[in-house]
């Protein structure tokens, strides 16, 4: 089964491709592991991409596309895959079709201020970097370490407005894919509200039903 996984920074995307893969038994392949791998194994996509990377640029479309499609055309992707990073844009999408067909894109969805509340409550030790977080982990004393006693504070990218801003551009970028994969009859909406093991028997069943 060929999966592409969407889903906003704090709705569990990771964990639940971690999840998937292992029930469904198809590769967990995401871009940020393809850069990776492709710069160690220097191969002249990865001897480019490093380039870019160590230069502070942004991959170009067409080169993360060629690095995705060199490995959805390699035979550990033969049986299936859940594509985690790609596309992120309308016209990686478009390119992505041209090589390969999509079986379901799945849309994992929470409200807005569910993820406010998920993101925007990390804290963290500036001592020993523990993580605690407002509402679901506080210190036993407000601004306290529980471990080592060291000062307990919110990280910039973890305030309020920096988050706010993170989830506006995945909107941004994200909205116009939905739209397209939505036109295509291939979006599936999930629920990412509940435990990752819920939602992940809830994508199981619904995918089963799916493929009838
Ligand atoms: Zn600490």
């Amino acid at each position: 089964m060929k999966l592409i996984f969407l889903g906003p920074p704090g709705a569990g995307k990771g964990t639940l491709s971690a999840l998937a893969k292992e029930r469904l038994g198809i590769p967990h392949i995401s871009t940020g592991d393809l850069f990776r791998a492709a710069i160690k194994q220097g191969t002249p996509l990865g001897r480019q991409v490093q380039e870019i990377v160590t230069s502070g640029g942004l991959v170009p479309d067409e080169l993360t596309t060629a690095i995705v499609r060199e490995k959805l055309e390699s035979p550990e992707a033969a049986a299936g895959f859940i594509l985690d990073g790609f596309p992120r844009t309308v016209p990686q999408a478009e390119a992505l079709e041209t090589f390969c067909r999509i079986d379901h894109v799945v849309s994992f969805e929470l409200g807005r201020e569910e993820l406010m509340n998920r993101l925007g409550g990390r804290m963290v030790c500036k001592n020993c970097g523990a993580v605690y977080h407002r509402f679901n982990r506080p210190p036993t004393v407000e601004g306290v370490c529980d471990l080592c006693g060291g000062q307990v504070v919110v990280r910039p990218d973890d305030e309020p407005a920096a988050v706010a801003r993170r989830l506006d551009l995945y909107q941004e970028q994200t909205a116009p894919l939905i739209a397209f994969y939505d036109q295509r009859g291939l979006l599936r909406r999930l629920d990412a509200a509940p435990a990752p093991e819920e939602v992940l028997e809830t994508l199981i069943r619904m995918l089963e039903h799916l493929e009838g």
